[in-house]
């Protein structure tokens, strides 16, 4: 018997929503609040009469915090899952803070405006200190820990696949498969085709900014950054075949580095297609990829942002993308002194996600671990509190929930490695 209020009803938030339906023992009442409320009313009356979930819906503006302490002082949830973007996410930790609420989202926070010389300044300190350039890390985050510590409340933070699932594969492959581990290469392939010349398949002004921007990774606890897309490495996947990837910054590398410290390396690497990175390139060198604004006949517009409102609704892409996506992580280390590999991962269909929930793979794969672990933080299996990242939870009863509510794992003891 739990309330949830869900602030963002975008692609991502509506599969967590309507997996959150499915599991209606535990998400008794569940509240859908998002900036442009239409979006809420046509999601709850999609599923009048296939759950027994009392939903409803209201208006909030989330980069507002007053709106949002009104909204929890009103509705009163157990937990607020925030599946709007990144630049919500302190906002909203605040409003939990004030209201004495739970909370949870699936990407850590950057801010909307990359030019805001008071975060700039932070920004460029944190870039020479630390040695990696992504506009986002865990430092404004980890920041709220001892807040929420001394609430007596949890703050789960990156509870998607990637950041999310990626590190309770982490967890489970230290507590089960290995006594040390060396290295972990985190696979991200998505062997889906949409149709489009180009399309982004979560938010494109996040999604973009993360490609766009340089690699990094870690080996022997220091971070090397590399120009974006310069490593690239071919890969055969289970059920998807062989694909070019590349090496990026991700967030759950830095978590990672820090709640496994033993591991020498940690990589990250996503498939794209040749066409995606040409119409990427040529975006980005003509000046559509920045955040800065520049005045239009009159208007000031963000490049990016008019780019967000020309290309396809990422939530329109499900009836259109055929084909598979393979997450996972591959382990190597030693276990009984002996030395081991480990492939631990997940293969998701587009069209399967489709025919259950109205919607592609990319938003599934998300949604689904949002919604697990919700439930993970309502049931009790997860209760430590403070701000944690996914690898700090037990991992099992987190993927046995994945497991049943539509990502399986699936586990090849002898992968061929990632050069
Ligand atoms: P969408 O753009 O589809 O949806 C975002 C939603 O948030 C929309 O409903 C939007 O409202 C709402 N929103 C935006 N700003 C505000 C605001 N100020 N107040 C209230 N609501 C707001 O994004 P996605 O669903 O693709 O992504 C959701 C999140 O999931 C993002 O943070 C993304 O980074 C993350 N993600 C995580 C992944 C992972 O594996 N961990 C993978 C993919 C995404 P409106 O409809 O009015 O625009």
């Amino acid at each position: 018997m739990s309330r949830v209020l869900v602030i963002g009803c975008g692609g991502v938030a509506s599969v967590a929503i309507r997996k959150c339906c499915q599991a209606d023992d535990v998400f008794t009442e569940l509240c859908i609040a998002s900036r442009t409320k239409s979006k809420c009313d046509a999601l709850a009356k999609a599923l009048e009469g296939k759950t027994k979930t009392v939903v409803t819906t209201a208006q909030v503006n989330a980069d507002n915090v007053q709106e949002v302490v009104d909204l929890i002082n009103s509705y009163k949830p157990d937990l607020v899952m925030n599946i709007a973007l990144p630049y919500q996410d302190l906002v909203i930790m605040d409003a939990c803070l004030i209201c004495g609420v739970n909370y949870m989202d699936t990407a850590n926070y950057e801010p909307e405006d990359t030019d805001d010389p008071e975060w700039r300044a932070i920004y460029e300190k944190r870039c020479k200190e630390k040695g990696f350039s992504a506009y986002f890390d865990y430092s404004w985050q980890w920041a709220y820990k001892e807040k929420f510590e001394k609430a007596g409340l949890t703050a789960l933070l990156g509870c998607g696949f990637d950041p999310g699932v990626t590190q309770a594969y982490c967890a489970y492959a230290k507590k089960h498969e290995f006594d040390t581990i060396d290295t972990i290469d985190i696979l991200d392939c998505n062997g889906g085709d949409h149709g489009y010349a180009f399309a982004t398949n979560f938010n494109p002004e996040v999604n973009l900014r993360e490609v766009s921007a340089p690699g990094s990774y870690i080996e022997n606890g220091k971070w090397v950054e590399i120009p974006a897309m310069s490593i690239k490495r071919e890969y055969d996947f289970d059920s998807v075949g062989m694909k070019d990837m590349y090496l990026l910054h991700h967030e759950e590398l830095e978590s990672l580095a820090v709640n496994i410290p033993e591991v020498k390396r940690i990589r990250f690497f996503m498939t794209f297609g040749q066409s995606y990175l040409t119409h990427m390139k040529c975006l980005e060198n003509v000046g559509m990829l920045s955040t800065t604004p520049v005045m239009f006949e009159g208007h000031e517009i963000v490049p990016i942002k008019f780019l967000k409102e020309l290309l396809p609704d990422p939530a329109s892409l499900g009836p259109r993308t055929h084909g598979k996506t393979n997450i996972g992580c591959i382990f190597t280390g030693k276990k009984d002194g002996q030395d081991k590999t480990y492939y631990i991962y997940n293969v998701c269909d587009h069209q399967e996600c489709y025919k259950e929930v109205e919607s592609q793979a990319i938003s599934y794969t998300t949604g689904v671990p949002a919604m697990c672990g919700a439930l993970m933080l309502l049931t009790g299996k997860w209760t430590e509190k403070g701000v944690h990242t996914v690898e700090e939870f037990d991992p099992d009863p987190f993927l046995d929930a994945l497991d049943k509510f539509g990502l399986p794992r699936r586990e090849n003891f002898k992968p061929v490695l990632v050069d």
